[in-house]
């Protein structure tokens, strides 16, 4: 099939772990990846921030990059996008309706996207599948007064949701929360994000570790509703333990992030200041050696859309200690694969990291079942092709063209 995505500021090129790079790059790059494994000609449409970007980049696995110009072609953060997305969606049409390539359906990813998408795929009666990868209703309730979402957000996000031909959740957890928000139940469909079982695998290069400390390895963009402040309260806890954080600005930049700084600060006010690593941000392809050094991942978002980080080192063979939120709740098996613990409760984090870290049968035993529920639920080629199915569904209804003047 000829599959459109669009993805406004996560491009799949991107280098991750900046504030706004990091699970719907992997997402979209991934999926794409497997879409074009499997005989599928994807195009995946982002906008141009740099003036020197060619409009089309074939990227290596296989699917093309479209920068689509759509405001400034600078870095612009992705709260502030919304303004632009007439633009993309008027561009979209134009090249679809004169151009010598149609997709025969659009997957958008974020609600800015599916606002392009809809615009475009009215105009040109190609059917519109949603992901929204975060939803506004979450991020109010959890951030308030800080949440930068512009106004409206929610209400965009519910109109999508019974506008488009089909909204796709990626966990249990999402269903109950777009219900709530006025969504369907019978316009979803569940399909979970996969993990490159290539590239997160047990056996590999390990990144060094300092002596015989157990390691306790956090991953994410550094932001605070990770949760990597409860995991360095719940460090101190642990005796002994090492805890590595990898994300966030290069390592040359951290000194000056304002939340590196209060982690550190943090660290040091409990006592643990040479336990605590703060690395920043890593290549993609080097993100298995950090995997495979831990003895556990500890992911303690306070809220978390779907979390791709867990399942990554499930892959590795890693065990994983989480919070209770969003995806955790589908991708970790409490007692089988690791363990769930409730969100901002460092005491209790600490207290799961401490039984497991001590109980070397139980790390093996979850090892080896994360490991091999990893493998049987999450490829991508799964995936991809559970997707693709859906497609071919939703695009045997053609829809009619609203010609707009
Ligand atoms: N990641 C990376 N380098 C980093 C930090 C993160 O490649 O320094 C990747 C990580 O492996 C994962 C993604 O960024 O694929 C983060 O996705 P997740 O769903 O955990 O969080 P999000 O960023 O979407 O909130």
């Amino acid at each position: 099939m000829r599959i459109a995505m669009i993805s406004e500021h996560a491009s799949p090129l991107a280098v991750l772990g900046g504030e706004d790079a990091g699970g719907q790059n992997t997402h979209v790059a991934e999926l794409s990846a497997a879409l074009a494994a499997a005989g599928h000609d994807v195009r995946v449409h982002t906008r141009l921030d740099a003036v020197d970007l060619p409009v089309t980049v074939r990227a290596p696995d296989g699917y093309d990059v479209v920068h689509v110009p759509a405001g400034p072609a600078e870095p612009v953060a992705k709260d502030d996008l919304l303004p632009y997305m007439p633009a993309f969606g008027e561009w979209l049409a134009d090249r679809w309706r004169t151009g010598d390539w149609q997709p025969e359906v659009v997957h958008a990813h974020f609600w800015m996207s599916g606002l392009a998408g809809l615009a475009a795929g009215r105009r040109t009666g190609v059917p519109v599948v949603q992901t929204y990868h975060a939803l506004g209703t979450v991020k109010r309730r959890h951030q308030g007064a800080q949440d930068t979402s512009p106004p409206g957000r929610v209400g965009h996000e519910r109109r999508l949701g019974r506008s488009v031909d089909r909204v796709v959740a990626q966990c249990q957890d999402e269903v109950a929360e777009l219900v709530r928000m006025g969504v369907p139940r019978s316009r979803m469909t569940v399909v979970p994000s996969g993990v490159n079982l290539s590239t997160f695998a047990p056996l590999g290069p390990v990144a060094e570790r300092d002596g015989a400390r157990p390691r306790i390895l956090t991953v994410g963009r550094l932001v605070e509703r990770k949760g990597f402040q409860d995991v360095i309260r719940a460090t101190a806890l642990v005796p002994d333990a090492e805890c590595v954080v990898v994300g966030g600005p290069p390592a040359g930049l951290l000194e000056t992030d304002p939340y590196a700084r209060r982690l550190r600060a943090l660290a040091e006010s409990c006592g643990i200041a040479d336990r605590v690593k703060l690395i920043g941000a890593v290549p993609r392809e080097e993100m298995g050696r950090w995997y495979r050094s831990a003895d556990v991942l500890v992911a303690a978002p306070w809220y978390e859309p779907f979390g791709l980080t867990p399942l990554e080192a499930m892959a590795c063979g890693v065990p994983v200690i989480g919070t209770a939120v969003g995806g955790l709740r589908d991708t970790v098996v409490p007692g089988r694969t690791g363990d769930l613990v409730p969100a901002r409760d460092p005491a209790a984090l600490g207290a799961a990291i401490r039984g497991l870290l001590g109980d070397r049968i139980r790390r093996f035993a979850y090892a080896t079942a994360a490991l091999e529920r990893a493998r049987t639920r999450y490829s991508w080629s799964t995936t991809a092709d559970r997707l693709a199915d859906l497609y071919a569904e939703v695009a045997t209804v053609r829809r009619p063209t609203r010609v707009v003047a």
